[in-house]
């Protein structure tokens, strides 16, 4: 079910107990400010999710309140994960979810990273 991005953020929600150590997940990569991990259910041969370590809801949250070193350390963060998995020269896809239209379902910012596949013009689930 999709989430309301206008709301507080949910310190319940399952990406907040992943970065608690309180729900296993596969790691791909961590740093001061993002923690990236396997998708549980891939849309694509790789299927990565980069979150920041702070308490935002979404994009639109984490825009309009995250300090200018949270987005560089987490802009940064994504572009260092496709490129260590060597998806920059095949190619890869980038997707932010947010509300309802968007079908964002976890109400901590994540950025989905797809690969592994030419991937089509656009990336729809129905
Ligand atoms: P979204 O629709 O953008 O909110 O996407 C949420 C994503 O989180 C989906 O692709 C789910 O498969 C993924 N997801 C949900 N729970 C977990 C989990 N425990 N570990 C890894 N990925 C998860």
């Amino acid at each position: 079910m999709a989430i309301d991005p206008t709301l507080a953020y949910d310190d319940d929600n399952i990406f907040a107990k992943i970065l608690r150590g309180e729900i296993p997940n596969k790691t791909v990569y961590e740093d001061e400010w993002a923690l990236a991990f396997h998708d549980i259910n891939p849309q694509a041969p790789d299927h990565i999710l980069v979150i920041p370590k702070g308490r935002y809801v979404s994009w639109d949250d984490f825009a309009v309140s995250a300090s200018e070193a949270e987005i560089a350390g987490f802009v940064r963060a994504v572009g260092h994960v496709a490129r260590e998995a060597g998806m920059v020269e095949p190619g890869y896809r980038l997707l932010a979810n947010i509300g309802k239209d968007g079908h964002q379902e976890v109400p901590h910012l994540h950025v989905h990273i797809f690969a592994g596949k030419p991937l089509g013009p656009m990336l729809m689930r129905s």
